[in-house]
């Protein structure tokens, strides 16, 4: 990680970015960049704090052999882009990695109690202390940031002289200079003070600066500051409410992730040279046209036959939601998803693997009969598999998941062709339930309102977080979903525990909707392919049906029963009914939802109604 120069840098003629010896300040894990480090984020190195600086810059400074580019097609035509890039892995070895600017800029010396811009400090070149006293800089604790994403400095001159003066940010019109400092060993908000040395306003503690109305109260609205694009960026015009936030807290930051399984005909790696094509190619509808400007664009030697241009341009068509000229993005999301489902549960025949196949899915041999009485229906083997994760956008404030694309935060300022991303490969098992049983289990009464109890908190809980609750996306809870959300966490349990996968190293992908009821199992590594090998065996059907028996009935008890058992969707963030960390919970890697929206008692029912449990006769007939 490197802190953006003041200057522009020279750049390579040959346009690779030129080696240079910019101060690194920390090791980020390329993962880490997209889900913990994106854009926008903020991050503490030392005693050091910074934001993590915008594409616009990492457009200039990313190396091509350092941060190659990657593709997905069906997911950067959903995201708006035609190609994604790994960020470049911030470790020893790399020649650059992430860009950083400082932020806050307010900073107080616990020596002389100093409260003012890092600059004002004089601070010896590359180090972060006081001029005078030669300590460590303390970066502000607190930030402000509001619903759109801004974020900036804590107003310190106005909390101190309670004033709504706008342009008195850091000090300054009062002709004094503002201090902070701790008394006792606390850190609570009570014990720490700023006063200004004006002596027209007392000395006021930093209490009741974190209520929801407090900056509000002092008549400041948001100021619509960007800071990790830089000072070139003008502020935006926003006068939102603001909240006072820790910097370290998860309400500063949280990445908007976007995923999709490569599929056929996209997952052989051959169409990638058409990537930056895409939209041109889809303007034409006559053959002689597309095959015109393959020839325009690769001088005779286009790498894909014109015959399967043209299909893959019928394929990309059939993926078009019908009608709509611009879609909801949430619904082209879910088209996303019911193409895979689609691939996962045909599979693809061997005969159509090239060498590059990145998606493989066969059925298995053995009888899929002994399934069918536990209610599950036919398992699928994906033997290879690829997914690409991007960091489309980010929020403050706001939930990541619950948000609408009016609460997310571009990642650049102007929009760019590409968004970070990574890519995963793996092995996975894939399975469904069965319909009819399914249609005839989910339209029971006790289920619809178990699960409706459950919905209900959930949205509350959405709407409570949100300062504008017209802006909240629906709760996905349905019988469905959190039976199937369910299932994953109880079978990814089942196979750490049984067949010695560490839990954390699978994952789960849900595809439950209307005409989807499947969930994908599977291995997710960034290294080099397959590490944990073996896992497509466990679902062969003799396999799968012992891990689904045993599962069902690991997941009748829990060490925290009967409380696990007995508890109600309420209380902040309880959005789970039947479930706790030592039962059905996931290590957060492994978990789509973030541990919400799960029951145990949709599996096995409940002491008091056993027909709640999809899977009763695994229970009784034990
Ligand atoms: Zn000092
Ligand atoms: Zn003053
Ligand atoms: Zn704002
Ligand atoms: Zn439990
Ligand atoms: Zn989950």
């Amino acid at each position: 990680m490197t802190p953006s120069p003041a200057r522009r840098r020279r750049t390579g003629t040959n346009g690779a970015a030129p080696t240079h010896n910019l101060p690194r300040r920390g090791a980020v894990r390329r993962a880490q960049t997209i889900t913990t480090y994106g854009v926008g984020s903020l991050i503490a190195v030392d005693h050091e704090s910074f934001i993590v600086s915008g594409l616009d810059e990492a457009e200039r400074s990313w190396s091509r052999d350092e941060s190659p580019r990657i593709h997905e097609r069906r997911l950067a035509r959903v995201l708006g882009v035609d190609y994604f890039r790994l960020p470049p892995a911030s470790d020893d070895t790399s020649k650059d990695g992430l860009r950083v600017r400082r932020f806050p800029l307010m900073h107080s010396c616990p020596e002389c109690n100093d409260l003012q811009r890092h600059r004002d400090f004089n601070p010896p070149a590359g180090r972060s202390v006081c001029g005078t006293c030669e300590v460590d800089l303390v970066p502000s604790r607190f930030v402000v940031a509001c619903e759109a994403g801004h974020i900036g400095e804590f107003p310190y001159w106005q909390w101190v002289h309670r004033s709504a003066d706008r342009d008195a940010t850091t000090a300054g019109r009062c002709g004094g200079k503002l201090k902070m400092r701790t008394t006792g060993h606390t850190s609570s908000l009570r014990s720490i003070l700023v006063s200004c040395t004006c002596g027209t306003a007392p000395e006021v503690s930093m209490e009741g600066s974190f209520r929801r109305r407090a900056l509000k109260d002092l008549g400041l609205t948001c100021r619509g500051t960007r800071p990790w694009l830089g000072a070139s960026a003008v502020a935006q015009e926003c006068g939102l409410p603001l909240r006072t936030l820790q910097r370290g807290s998860s309400a500063v930051w949280q990445p908007v992730l976007k995923s999709a399984l490569s599929i056929p005909p996209w997952s052989d790696g051959r169409t990638d040279p058409l990537a930056e094509h895409w939209d041109a190619l889809r303007e034409y509808d006559e053959r002689e046209h597309v095959a015109i400007y393959l020839r325009g664009v690769f001088k005779g030697e286009c790498p894909v036959p014109l015959d399967e241009v043209m299909a893959l341009l019928d394929a990309e068509r059939e993926e078009d939601p019908d009608g709509e000229s611009s879609p909801v993005p949430d619904h082209r999301y879910r088209a996303l998803r019911n193409k895979e489902y689609e691939r996962l549960r045909a599979g693809n025949e061997e005969s159509e693997h090239s060498r590059d196949e990145q998606f493989v899915c066969e059925r298995p041999l053995g009888d899929q009969s002994v399934l069918a009485p536990l209610g599950v229906a036919g398992p699928m083997l994906v033997k290879k598999l690829r997914e690409v994760r991007a960091l489309k956008a980010f929020t403050r404030l706001v939930n990541a998941e619950s948000t609408t694309d009016s609460t997310e935060v571009p990642l650049s300022e102007r929009p760019l062709r590409w968004l970070p991303a990574m890519e995963v490969r793996g092995e996975g098992v894939f399975l469904r339930l069965d319909e009819d049983r399914l249609n005839a289990w989910e339209k029971s009464v006790a289920v619809t309102a178990r699960v409706e109890r459950m919905r209900t908190a959930h949205q509350r809980v959405l709407e409570q977080r949100a300062d504008d609750p017209s802006r909240v996306v629906p709760s996905p809870a349905t019988p469905r979903m959190v039976l199937l959300h369910t299932l994953a966490h109880a079978l990814i349990n089942e196979w750490s525990l049984d067949a010695g996968y560490p839990a954390a190293a699978l994952r789960e992908r849900l595809y439950a909707a209307d005409e989807m009821a499947g969930t994908l199992i599977y291995t997710a590594t960034s290294g080099s392919a397959g590490s944990l090998g073996g896992l497509v065996a466990q679902g062969e059907p003799e396999t799968l049906a012992r891990a689904v028996r045993s599962a069902v009935r690991r997941a009748e008890w829990c060490s925290s029963d009967p409380l696990c058992m007995e508890s109600e969707a309420s209380g902040a963030g309880g959005i789970n009914l039947a479930a706790c960390h030592a039962c059905v919970m996931l290590p957060e890697t492994s978990c789509e939802h973030n541990n919400i929206l799960l029951d145990r008692a949709l599996l096995v029912g409940t002491p008091d109604d056993p027909r709640l449990g999809y899977f009763e006769d695994v229970v009784q007939g034990q």
